[in-house]
Order: structure tokens, then C-alpha cells, then sequence
């Protein structure tokens, strides 16, 4: 088997799951009680969360545990809008957006507020003169993501701090596919929330992080006990905290020689498939994107075929974002960097991570040479354009 989706999710890291065990059995204290065993996994917490803090340069304090990244946008966005709407009720987001925040975001326009979605180019980078033109008076959050999920582009994050600093309105980033790819300091790129989840750098599914500067008000998400300073109750979990921070931990120690070497291996990846397959076209920025992610559309292929046909061959990646696969519409990054229609529908992401190898990235370039061939065969609309050749 050979895994190419690391942007969907990653393999637990063995040292991370060492670290986790002794909370999954005999330190299951519950980190509000008194006694002794609750001490240590009060703890633990703690340091957890000290961790995380550290390395986005901001307070222990201003560090919220969740349950994904999906409710750590939903938090901060409803959280935000809904503790500031006397203020206004005007949201900017923009186009290619992760679904946990586009979807976040008609809900709140289902409660009357109002949302602008912002474009971006063909390279998929926001446009920052129509996001400060879009600022208006009633504006009280702007919600971009750092990393897109699809295609890897990096978002001019400073500037668009500094255009929510200017007008006085928050900024809040899902960083979800950046943290344990990118060096992020919340404080020097102006950022007053910011999404991150475990599992997308090899910690454990279903734990999530919400930063939230101090002095920015959110309404809390989930009612009940005093847990994460009364802004989420639930007891804590305590295992998959301590997963999350030392996944974290490790990602960053691991950063610069990882961030190298899945580079070369995606740039190879690319430069093969140029060289090789006819009628492709790459998709995302060039230099202004995550490391691992590449995203190419092959022209008259559908993309649900060529997944079908990487299965077969054990090789798992996918055909845009999977919250979107299994419907028939392409994707809504696709068509807003301006693909048309039949072109996003065959394209195919791979997300290369620290586990994948130079030979399997050889094995996927010659499935994909055989598989496209195939399919074009069977393409009638590629033989007129091609005239059979
Ligand atoms: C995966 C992802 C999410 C959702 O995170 P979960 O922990 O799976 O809920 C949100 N935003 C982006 C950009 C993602 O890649």
C-alpha cells in the first residue's frame, strides 16, 4: 500500500503513541477532581497545552483543546461573530475555503448575518486589494486559511493581519494543513484565532486546538461543566491532548529536513509527469505553497477513474478535497482559481509525507503514465482532439 493522502489525514507516529498509552490506561484520572491520580492528568493537560503554546509564541492561556479542526473553526467563527454581532454582522472569508469554515459560514448567514466571499487568482492566492475594499463598517471578523487543502497554497497571512489591524476587525486563520508544515507565530503575523488539528500531522484523530488572543470575546461552543476556562465543557481528552502536543512537539523538531525532503520528492513527482503525460496542467502556485501537496488535472480523464484505478494498485490519494468526493461537482477550488468544468473534474491530489519513499513515488508516476493512457483510450472526445495519435 502506498499512502499519498497525508493532506486528508496521517498514521499516528509511533513515539507520539507512546506518549499517549499511560492516559488510555492507568493514569484515567479526571483532570477536574482533587486526588492525587487527577493531579497528574491535570498535568499533563497543562503541559500539553504549554507546549502547543510555545511553539505558536503565544500564552498557554490563550490555548483551547477541542475536538477537530472542524470545531475549532466553528468555535472561533460563531464563537466571534455571534459575542460581537451588536457590533455588526459582516463576515469576510474567501472562495476556497475548507467546508468547516464555508459551511460555518451560511449557517451564521442562515442567523442574519452577512458574508463575503473573497476570489483569488489563477495561482489560488487571495486578492488583497478586493479583501480591504470589501471591509466596511460593520465588518467584525475575516476568516482565510493559511494552507488551501487541495491545491497547498499559502495565503498571504501578514498582510492580511495587517488589513484586519487597520480596520479593527479580527483575523482568524483554520491552519490546519500548515501546522507541522509551516513556522507560525501568531503574534508576528497578526493572528487573533487560529484552527489546528492532530491528525494532520500524525497525532491521533479527533483532537483539535483553538488559539484565541486574550481580550478577543468568543461565545462559548458547548454548554456544560468549567473545563478550557468555561469555554468548552466536556472532560477532557486527556489522551488525545497529550497525543496532539507531542505530534506537535515532533512535527517541528522534524520540520526543516521533512519540509526538504517531501519538497524533492514532489518536485520529481511533477517533473515526471510534465515530462511524460501530455494535456496536464498543474494547479496552485508554484513556490508559495506547502511542501507535500501537488495538484494536477489530467485532461479528458475523470478523476474518479483514475482513483479507482490507483486503488487497485494500492495507491490511495485523491481527486480534490474528500468532504467533496463521491458528489459530481467539481471542485470549488478548481473552478475558483478559473478551471472549467471538465478539467477540474479530472484532476488528482497527492500529499507526500514523511513516511513516503523515492520508489514509491517512481511506482505512482509509472501507474499514472499506464492508467491516463488507458483512459484516454477510451475517450472519444481525445481522439478527435488528438486525432487518434
Ligand atoms: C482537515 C481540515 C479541516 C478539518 O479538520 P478535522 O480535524 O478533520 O475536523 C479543516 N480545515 C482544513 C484546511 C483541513 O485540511
Amino acid at each position: 500500500m502506498i499512502y499519498l493522502d497525508n493532506a486528508s489525514t496521517t498514521r499516528l507516529d509511533k513515539s507520539v503513541l507512546d506518549q499517549m498509552l499511560p492516559y488510555l490506561t492507568e493514569e484515567y484520572g479526571n483532570p477536574s477532581a482533587i486526588y492525587k491520580l487527577a493531579k497528574t492528568t491535570h498535568k499533563a493537560v497543562e503541559e500539553a497545552r504549554a507546549k502547543v503554546a510555545k511553539i505558536l509564541n503565544c500564552e498557554p492561556a490563550e490555548i483551547y483543546f477541542t475536538a477537530s479542526g472542524s470545531e475549532s473553526d466553528n468555535t472561533a467563527i460563531k464563537g466571534i461573530a455571534r459575542r460581537y454581532q451588536n457590533k455588526g454582522k459582516h463576515i469576510i472569508t474567501s472562495k476556497i475555503e475548507h467546508p468547516a469554515v464555508l459551511e460555518t459560514c451560511k449557517a451564521l448567514e442562515r442567523e442574519g448575518f452577512e458574508v463575503t466571499y473573497i476570489s483569488v487568482d489563477e495561482n489560488g492566492i487571495l486578492n488583497l486589494k478586493e479583501l480591504e475594499k470589501s471591509v466596511r463598517e460593520d465588518t467584525v471578523l475575516i476568516s482565510v486559511m493559511f494552507a488551501n487543502n487541495e491545491i497547498g497554497t499559502l495565503q498571504p497571512v501578514k498582510e492580511i493581519g495587517e488589513i484586519a489591524k487597520k480596520h479593527g476587525v479580527y483575523f482568524h486563520t483554520d491552519a490546519v494543513q500548515a501546522v507541522g508544515s509551516e513556522l507560525i507565530d501568531v503574534k508576528a503575523l497578526g493572528i487573533d484565532a487560529l484552527s489546528l488539528s492532530a491528525h494532520k500531522f500524525h497525532g491521533p484523530k479527533g483532537v483539535g486546538a483553538l488559539y484565541v488572543k486574550q481580550g478577543v470575546r468568543f461565545e462559548r461552543f458547548v454548554d456544560g461543566g468549567h473545563q478550557e476556562k468555561g469555554r468548552r465543557a466536556g472532560t477532557e481528552n486527556v489522551a488525545g491532548i497529550v497525543g496532539l502536543a507531542a505530534a506537535m512537539e515532533l512535527a517541528y523538531k522534524e520540520l526543516e529536513e521533512k519540509n526538504k525532503r517531501v519538497r524533492a520528492l514532489r518536485d520529481y513527482y511533477e517533473a515526471e509527469v510534465e515530462k511524460r503525460i501530455p494535456y496536464i496542467k498543474r494547479n496552485g502556485d508554484k513556490q508559495k505553497r506547502l511542501a507535500g501537496t501537488s495538484n494536477i488535472s489530467f485532461e479528458f480523464i475523470e478523476g474518479e477513474g483514475l482513483l479507482l484505478n490507483l486503488d487497485i494498485k494500492g495507491i490511495c490519494a485523491s481527486s480534490g478535497s474528500a468532504c467533496t468526493s463521491g458528489s459530481l461537482d467539481p471542485s470549488h477550488v478548481l473552478l475558483a482559481i478559473g478551471l472549467k468544468h471538465e478539467i477540474a473534474h479530472g484532476s488528482l491530489r497527492i500529499s507526500i509525507g514523511k513516511y513516503n519513499t523515492k520508489e514509491e513515488i517512481d511506482f505512482l508516476v509509472e501507474s499514472l503514465v499506464e492508467i491516463v493512457n488507458k483512459l484516454r483510450e477510451m475517450s472519444p472526445l481525445y481522439e478527435r482532439v488528438t486525432g487518434g495519435n
